[in-house]
C-alpha cells in the first residue's frame, strides 16, 4: 500500500543516516521526495539511489541555518514540485561537551543548525504547506529534547527541547489550517552521528539505558515519519512521538 501518493516531501539532512532512510521510506510509500543537504556529493547519490528503486527524488544543496538558503530551496520546489506537502526538518549536528567547557561559539553553532532552523523551515514554507490544504510537518527532536540524557551537550539538549514545544505551538496555530505539525524523539540510532562513540564505553552506556538492549535503525525512525505523514495519522497533531526502545518509559 503506498499512503504518500501525488505528494510531495521535503527532507533536511537527507545525505546521510535518519534523514536518507526517511527520504527512502516517503519514496517508497509514493511521495515525490526533494532531498537537501550541505553535502552535495552523498545527497546527489542517495538522491539517485532512490530513484534506481523506482522513487521519485532529486537533491538541493541546502544548509538550514541560512535564511537564504531556505528561500532558495523554497522557490526550487515552488518552480518545479508545484507544491509541499510533507516537512521533515532532521538536519542536525551535536555538541559533546560539559558546560563548563562549552564555548558561545559552539552554543550558537549548534541553537542555528538544531533549533533556529525549525523557526526557519515552518516559518519560510508556511505559504507552501498552508496552499497544500493537507500538509504535515514532521520535526526531529531526539530523547535528549525531553530528558537530561548524560549531563553534557547543553547546547543540543536546549535545541531539541525547544523544537518539542515550538513544534506544539505552529500545531496550535494550524490546527484548523490543514497543517498537522508532530515532533519525532528518536533513542540512539546506528548513523554516522554516533560514529565517535562506536566501539567506546559510551556505546555500552548507551545500550545499557535502553531497555531493548540495542540501538535502534534509521529505518525504525522513518517508519513513524511516514506514519505521521500520512492519512493514518489525520487526526494527530501536537504530538511526541518516542522511538527510543522504551529509553524514556525507564
Ligand atoms: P547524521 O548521519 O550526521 O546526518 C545529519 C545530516 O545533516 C548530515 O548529512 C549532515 O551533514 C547534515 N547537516 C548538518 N548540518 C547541516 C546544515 N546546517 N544544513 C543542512 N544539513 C546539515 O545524523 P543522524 O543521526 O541521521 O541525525 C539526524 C537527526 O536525528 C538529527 O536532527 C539528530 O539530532 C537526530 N537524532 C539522532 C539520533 C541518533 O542517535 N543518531 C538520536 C536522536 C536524534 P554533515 O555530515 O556534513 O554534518
Amino acid at each position: 500500500m503506498q499512503r504518500l501518493t501525488g505528494r510531495v516531501a521535503l527532507i533536511t539532512g537527507a545525505a546521510s543516516g535518519i534523514g536518507a532512510a526517511i527520504a527512502r521510506g516517503l519514496a517508497d510509500e509514493g511521495a515525490h521526495v526533494v532531498l537537501t543537504d550541505v553535502d552535495d556529493d552523498p545527497g546527489e547519490e542517495m538522491a539517485a539511489s532512490v530513484r534506481a528503486g523506482g522513487g521519485k527524488a532529486r537533491f538541493l544543496h541546502h544548509d538550514v541555518a541560512d535564511p537564504a538558503s531556505w528561500d532558495g530551496v523554497l522557490a526550487q520546489v515552488r518552480a518545479q514540485e508545484g507544491r509541499l506537502d510533507i516537512l521533515v526538518n532532521n538536519a542536525g549536528i551535536g555538541d559533546t561537551l560539559p558546560i563548563e567547557d562549552a564555548s558561545l561559539a559552539g552554543w550558537d553553532r549548534t541553537i542555528a543548525v538544531d533549533q533556529t532552523s525549525v523557526f526557519l523551515a515552518m516559518k519560510l514554507a508556511a505559504p507552501l504547506l498552508l496552499e497544500s490544504g493537507n500538509a504535515s510537518v514532521i520535526n526531529i527532536s531526539s530523547i535528549f529534547g525531553a530528558s537530561g540524557g548524560f549531563g553534557a551537550s547543553p547546547a543540543y539538549h536546549a535545541a531539541k527541547g525547544a523544537v518539542r514545544l515550538l513544534s506544539k505551538n505552529a500545531a496550535i496555530h494550524w490546527a484548523q489550517s490543514g497543517v498537522r505539525v508532530n515532533s519525532v524523539h528518536p533513542g540512539f540510532i546506528d548513523t554516522p552521528m554516533l560514529d565517535q562513540a562506536r566501539g567506546t564505553e559510551m556505546e555500552g552506556l548507551m545500550t545499557g539505558m535502553t531497555p531493548m538492549g540495542r540501538l535502534g535503525r534509521p529505518e525504525e525512525i522513518a517508519a513513524a515519519v511516514a506514519y505521521l505523514a500520512s492519512d493514518d495519522a489525520s487526526f494527530v497533531t501536537g504530538s511526541e512521538l518516542y522511538v527510543d526502545g522504551g529509553f524514556m518509559a525507564a
